[in-house]
This record gives structure tokens, sequence and C-alpha cells, in this order.
């Protein structure tokens, strides 16, 4: 049984539920998704039971891009921490699997659907004391 006292320090502890991801040796971003064994339907977060299938034969993949951007907004009104505005937005992977993230782009002119987009990785908040939490990110492919 936990007390008020244990909850509400719980809750600080709660971070965003985004998948996990990684950065190789040559800088590389990936995330961490499955691919099921029975129908090869690729999801990100990970997901040990096929959303597809239901199969439980899932192994992880690494998933690097280039996506394509199918649509984003431009966010204004946050939360505390967060900097205004915030462009957020769907990258498509390989046509079939979908992942939201935020957008880093040096103009919003240069974003339209059918953009390639890498991955990175970048602050997207600074949480009251301070500190800058990191996530993936897209950023529109260099040539
Ligand atoms: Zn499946």
């Amino acid at each position: 049984m936990t007390t008020k006292t244990e909850k509400v320090e719980a809750s600080t502890k709660i971070r965003p539920r985004i998948g996990r991801w990684e950065v190789d040796d040559h800088n590389e971003v990936a995330l961490l998704g499955t691919r099921c064994a029975a129908c090869g339907e690729v999801a990100f977060p990970e997901h040990q039971i096929c959303v597809n299938c239901g199969s439980e034969s899932t192994e992880v993949v690494r998933i690097k891009g280039p996506a394509t951007l199918r649509n984003y907004t431009i966010v204004h009104q946050l939360p505390p921490g967060y900097e205004r505005p915030w462009v957020v937005g769907y990258g498509e992977f390989d046509g079939q699997l979908s992942v939201l993230a935020p957008i880093v782009a040096a103009s919003r002119d240069e974003l339209h659907e059918g953009l390639s987009l890498s991955l990175c990785v970048g602050v997207t908040k600074v949480d009251d004391d301070g500190e800058e939490m990191y996530s993936y990110q897209f950023t529109p492919t260099k040539a």
C-alpha cells in the first residue's frame, strides 16, 4: 500500500510515454520498434504482441529512415518548458509506419508533404529544474 506522499513522488518521475531510441557510433539515430515474424508488421513503439495479427513472435528492429513527411501542425499553446511555437508532424517509414515527432527545420517554408526527413536528437523540453529532456526528432534530410 502506498501513502499519499509516495504517490506524489512517483508521479513526478513519470516521463512522456515515447518509444525507445538509440544513437550509434556514427551519430545515426534509430527508433527501436518491433517486426512481427508472422505477418511482417512493423510497430513503433515496441509491441510484444503484433498489433496486426496478434502473434507473440516479434523481434526488435532499428528504424532509421529516411521518413517522408505526411502532415504537420504548429502548436502555439504548450505546457511550460516547451519552446513555442512547436512544429510536430508524422513521418512515414517505408510507406507503412507513421511516427509522430517534433520537426526541427530552419524555416517552416521548407515543410511540405513528401519532404524527406531524417532522424536526429534534440531538446524537446526543459523541466522545472532547468534539466533538458532529449528525444528523437525529425529534420529535413540534407541533400
Ligand atoms: Zn503480425
